[in-house]
């Protein structure tokens, strides 16, 4: 080895011992007589130190690094005068005796340090410079501790660990397939998985059990922030298993990586069926690290003559807790905040309820002070606290209404990163109509389409519906949802023949359709298919969520940017003509004669 020790471990202890070291140059001071040198590398800076007086030689050579050098020092341990308590190895410094260059550095565009100057642009096209800095490597370090963590777990709990191809055929579940096009068999492609789920699915027929994967999933969705086109998941299967068994099993794993990664207890988890979640949250992923549900108010505010509630399907109300106070300007703000075209509500109603117990709201002309104080009861409304309501269609309100109590959440304080409150949400539907999602194939608007994907099972009880009102129809399939971040989920599978068929009709498949794309899936199901299901975590905003950032690509290696692109080596790119021929993309001249 080119040291004897890292950058990050030589403590008071180890004084007057001769060590070597190996790092890049993190910054350089000059004191006149004094050279000070921080060699930072994977593990933590130490400070070299370089004494004109005592050895003017080396430190000529110590002030003729430049930043971002490669360099080995050789010295003695000693104590440091002026100590760093902020860093471990603050203690002490290395009187450097012999240095040389391992290899020199252009000026870095951009300082290396946790508080850099680059822009996020910038900081992508160099990412490999980026990862140098500690804060972007803390988080990957998180990284592989979860993902450490994750196979101790799993591992004990008797998963394998199987590998799924990575060329595999378009199999829809939810999104548009990338795809590969076959040098071999010309104008086919391979499609890259949305997931691996019909492999695990295959490898329960096969008898394997239970099945986990730390996997690339691909999805050529359209371009939303913090959405990265590859990604990781956890994901897993089990056999001979109820929706309990996955829930707990489940439950354990995220438990087990709060307590061995973060040190984190965290209690039983709460299921909320996703009807509730609509209801009380507007939203089947509820922040629930606070209350503030939602108040249906239709039974006391429609018939005094006010249009706006009149007319509304839904009339529904947030108690905002102390917040009677918020001037003028703040509710305007709110009001400005709903209106936003992205939200979309016409006005914010308000009222508060005074800290002398009197009540004033925006709609007064309309409503006396005895009918207000039916709002105040029916939403629990304590001293001091602020109502604020919507009123329109009962779908867009609800949306509305979620977005505005996140806000509140927000100003309120009462989203603190550090605090973590996780969930089920269980009973999804197990169909949603599509008006036409762009993210959707064109072919598929005005049909049903699978809200999880098709191999999710619909609940026993719920079958007889899938011809008379398929909307009704709710399935065994969970999310788990940590601070308003829906972080897994999973179903119970269809593991009959003819109940997959059936589903696939329902979806608007022919059954040659169906046949050409599914055969391997449902023949296989002949075979003596176990009843089984599954889960997936989203890994990567698994560990932001963890590491308390908001965005998932600082706990990415080479992310992609909001456009798709990797800034470093400049992809997507287009291929040379040479490739397109043998690819049969485009065709040569001679070629397009003979077609
Ligand atoms: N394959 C599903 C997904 O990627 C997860 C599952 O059902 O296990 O969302």
């Amino acid at each position: 080895m080119l040291r004897s020790h890292t950058c990050g471990e030589l403590r008071l202890s180890d004084v007057s011992k001769e060590v070597v070291l190996c790092g890049w140059v993190q910054t350089s001071r000059d004191l006149g007589g004094l050279t000070f040198v921080d060699l930072r590398d994977r593990f933590g800076v130490t400070q070299l130190s370089f004494n004109m007086d005592t050895d003017p030689v080396m430190c000529e050579k110590g002030r003729q690094l430049g930043r971002e050098f490669v360099v080995q020092a050789k010295g003695e341990v000693v104590e440091r005068s002026n100590k760093n308590k902020t860093i471990p190895t603050g203690e002490i410094e290395i009187i450097v005796k012999e240095l040389t260059v391992l290899n020199k550095s252009v000026t870095p565009p951009f300082t290396i340090e946790d508080q850099t100057n680059g822009g996020d642009e910038l900081r992508m096209k160099y990412r490999y410079l980026d990862l140098r800095r500690q804060v972007v490597r803390k988080n990957l370090e998180l990284r592989h501790r979860m993902a450490i963590e994750t196979r101790n777990y799993l591992d004990k709990q008797h998963f394998l660990e199987v590998e799924t191809p990575v060329l595999i055929k378009s199999t829809p579940e939810g999104a548009r397939d990338f795809v590969v096009p076959s040098r071999m068999n010309q104008g086919q492609f391979y499609a890259l998985p949305q997931s691996p789920q019909t492999f695990k699915q295959l490898l329960m027929v096969s008898g394997f059990d239970r099945y986990y994967q730390i996997v690339k999933c691909f999805r050529d969705e359209d371009l939303r922030a913090d959405r990265q086109p590859e990604f990781t998941q956890i994901d897993c299967e089990m056999s001979f298993v109820e929706q309990e068994d996955i829930l707990n099993t489940f439950e354990g794993l995220v438990k087990h990586l709060f307590k061995t990664v973060k040190g984190v207890d965290i209690p039983e988890m709460p299921r909320m069926s996703y009807a509730d979640a609509m209801k009380y949250y507007g939203n089947d992923k509820p922040d629930t690290r606070f209350e503030m549900r939602f108040t249906e108010l239709n039974e006391v505010v429609k018939g005094v003559g006010f249009k706006v509630f009149d007319e509304a399907e839904l009339v529904v109300a947030i108690c905002a807790k102390g917040a009677a106070d918020y001037t003028r300007k703040q509710l305007d703000e709110l009001t400005d905040f709903v209106k936003r075209p992205q939200i979309g509500a016409t006005g914010l109603v308000y009222a508060r309820y005074g800290n002398d117990g009197s009540i004033k709201s925006s709609v007064d002309k309309f409503y006396n002070e005895d009918e207000l104080k039916k709002w105040v009861k029916i939403c629990n409304a304590e001293l001091g606290d602020l109502l604020l309501i919507l009123a329109g269609n009962a779908e867009k309100t609800r949306k509305a209404m979620s977005e505005l109590r996140l806000e509140m959440g927000n100003r309120l304080g009462l989203r603190d990163k550090n605090t973590f409150s996780c969930l089920w949400v269980v009973d999804f539907p197990l169909l949603e109509w599509n008006e036409g999602d762009t993210n959707l194939l064109a072919s598929l608007a005005g049909r049903w389409v699978a809200k999880h994907h098709p191999f999710t099972s619909p609940k026993p009880e719920d079958i007889a519906l899938l011809d008379s009102d398929p909307g009704a129809v709710r399935a065994n399939a969970y999310d788990m949802v940590i601070n308003g971040v829906e972080v897994g989920g999973g179903s119970i599978r269809i593991y009959n023949k003819d109940l997959q068929a059936k589903m696939f009709s329902v979806l608007g498949f022919t059954n040659e359709e169906a046949q050409k794309q599914f055969g391997f899936l449902m023949n296989a199901f002949e075979f003596g298919a176990p009843p089984h299901g599954g889960i997936a975590f989203g890994f990567d905003r698994l560990c932001s969520l963890f590491g308390g950032a908001d965005s998932i690509r600082d706990f990415i290696a080479f992310p992609k940017n909001n456009a798709g692109r990797d800034m470093m080596i400049e992809s997507p790119s287009e291929i040379s003509e040479e490739q397109l021929h043998e690819l049969k993309l485009i065709l040569r001249q001679d070629e397009v004669k003979k077609n």
